[in-house]
């Protein structure tokens, strides 16, 4: 927002380009969970290009991401971010689209030594470097420290009214903010996407480990956001339903998956991903019961539903608490 509006103060048209690996924190991710159901339910960058008055571009890159993700040239940060190679990424693709679209050059929101990663005074080139976009990317709030770029030489851009911001402190930021009238904003310290979430990395290497291949859908990425997931075995794991609103979410994949839902009591949908025997149906339909309101009964019944097909009735005994291993639990 701050990058935007210094850079627009200087009478230059912006717009915005959004990029959806799939990963973002944003969109319906809050609207899923009911313990979510006070926070604002909106996109973010559909949100601040509002507020800012501009057109906002949002580019789905889902597929192209996974090699960023796969095969990350730099490395991960503390858990599966790729945060240098996406950026170098995202500004290539800022990069294209500048050019397809007829614009003159790219700025982000970047801060010196805001990032532990990829915005330290030796990684802010190596994005400018290897998207391709050299000198035609700006980084308004911190431009005074680096080398003056194509848009200052020309004088599209005033480099004395652009910034010298550095460092991990937002207080420059936060001024800065109040100048302009912000009073609201989304995630100022970056951290925007599940690959910087500890839990969510870890189910992800769990699912590439227990598949012969780390290639991933849509589906398979939006579920790991979802519900607790438990892998009593090597070859399948549940997906258990937090809350209503999970619940209703796993609605939506009763097609593809075997689903459990109890029906002599209150409890959790369940979605079991591997194959599975009826042995592990069993097992799954147990470790279902102990999470619904039947815990304590001697039987509970469910529904084993399997993908598109008619449902059948089982009656199992909860499986104790004891005997639920704790590295189950992704
Ligand atoms: S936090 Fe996520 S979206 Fe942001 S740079 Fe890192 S990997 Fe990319």
């Amino acid at each position: 927002m701050l990058a935007t509006k210094v850079i627009m103060e200087q009478g230059i048209h912006v717009e915005g380009i959004n990029f959806f690996t799939g990963f973002c924190v944003e969109g319906h991710t809050h609207a899923i969970r009911s313990k979510d159901r006070n926070r604002p339910k909106r996109n973010n960058a559909l949100w601040v290009a509002e507020q800012l008055g501009i057109k906002l571009h949002i580019v789905d890159v889902i597929e192209e991401y996974k090699d960023v993700l796969l095969n990350p040239k730099h490395g991960y940060g503390q858990n599966m971010n790729p945060c240098l190679d996406c950026k170098g990424f995202m500004v290539r693709k800022a990069y294209e689209w500048i050019r397809e679209h007829g614009f003159d050059f790219i700025i982000t929101g970047e801060v010196i030594g805001q990032r532990p990663m990829s915005q330290r005074k030796d990684t802010m080139p190596v994005v400018a470097r290897e998207s391709g976009a050299g000198d035609l990317l700006l980084r308004p709030l911190c431009a005074k420290h680096l080398p003056p770029t194509l848009p200052e030489r020309e004088g599209w851009v005033d480099r004395e009214k652009l910034y010298d911001f550095s460092g991990r402190t937002r207080k420059p930021q936060m001024a800065l903010a109040e100048q302009f009238g912000f009073k609201d904003w989304a995630t100022p310290a970056g951290g925007c996407c599940f690959l910087t979430d500890k839990a969510y990395s870890d189910k992800l290497v769990d699912m590439w480990q227990h598949r012969s291949s780390r290639d991933y859908t849509l589906d398979d990425i939006m579920l790991l956001k979802v519900g607790r997931h438990l892998r009593p075995r090597p070859h399948f794991k549940l997906i258990v339903a937090r809350d209503e609103g999970e619940g209703k979410f796993l609605e939506g994949y009763r097609r593809q998956f075997t689903s459990l839902k109890t029906v002599s009591h209150g409890g959790p949908l369940v979605l079991i991903d591997g194959d599975v025997t009826d042995e592990d149906i069993e097992l799954a339909a147990r470790i279902a019961a102990r999470y619904g309101q039947g815990r304590s009964a001697d039987a509970v019944e469910l529904e084993v539903t399997p993908p598109g097909g008619e449902p059948r009735r089982l009656t199992v005994a909860p499986l104790h608490p004891n005997d639920i291993d704790p590295a189950w639990h992704v």
